[in-house]
């Protein structure tokens, strides 16, 4: 399965995507954590990556692109993958859906883990990670709104989207999740039986 996870910061997405790849059994590909690996290792990629990481803004999508078109195409994504962190814009979504159609492949679903505000920023106060500090972190909640929010709609669109409520135990929400994994699994049968692969996509 072809699975995508969005939430905005401190939503709970890295707890979340560590239960999914074992109950999938699919390889994890976080944008995240592919750059903050380009960052260490000194990478061009990464000196150009790190300064738009640390003031909570979007690296370019050239960047982005690159690494995750090269991650798609390696044989153990062939089955499967979790996107997570990916896409996160318009452009990065449609350039998604036209890089899997080039392989007869597509999007099986997509998860938003549905935290408010509030509650982002409760959490954020209470876990102090290195990048949470509070201007940087109120940039990166309005980056996932203005930039990352229209893609709700994108996927809805496409009828792939379910919206799973991010309020709970760690256990309870991955009940969530799996509930809209059987939903997946249905629709794709659905699709299939009926001989197309996709609903038609919608304009961006
Ligand atoms: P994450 O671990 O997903 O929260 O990503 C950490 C940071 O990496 C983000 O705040 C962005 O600066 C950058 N980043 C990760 N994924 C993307 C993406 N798909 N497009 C642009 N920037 C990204």
């Amino acid at each position: 399965m072809r699975i995508i996870l969005i939430g905005p910061p401190g939503a709970g997405k890295g707890t979340q995507c560590q239960k999914l790849v074992e109950h999938l059994r699919v390889p994890h590909l976080s944008t995240g954590e592919m750059l903050r690996a380009a960052v260490r290792a000194g990478t061009p990629e990464g000196v150009q990556a790190a300064a738009s990481m640390e003031q909570g803004q979007l690296v370019p999508d050239p960047i982005i692109l690159g690494m995750v078109t090269k991650r798609l195409e390696a044989a153990d994504c062939r089955d499967g993958c979790l996107l997570d962190g990916f896409p996160r814009t318009l452009p990065q979504a449609a350039t998604l859906d036209e890089l899997l159609e080039r392989q007869a492949m597509s999007v099986d679903g997509v998860i938003e883990l549905a935290v408010p505000r509030d509650e982002l920023v409760r959490r954020m106060l209470a876990r102090k990670r290195a990048d949470d500090n509070p201007e940087i972190f109120a940039k990166r909640i309005a980056s996932f709104e203005v930039q990352t929010a229209p893609l709700l709609d994108y996927y809805h669109r496409q009828g792939k989207l379910a919206s799973v409520d991010g309020l709970g135990t760690a256990d309870e929400i991955f009940e969530r999740v799996q509930a809209a994994l059987e939903r997946f699994a249905r629709d794709r049968h659905v699709r299939a039986r009926q001989g197309r692969r996709d609903p038609p996509w919608p304009e961006v």
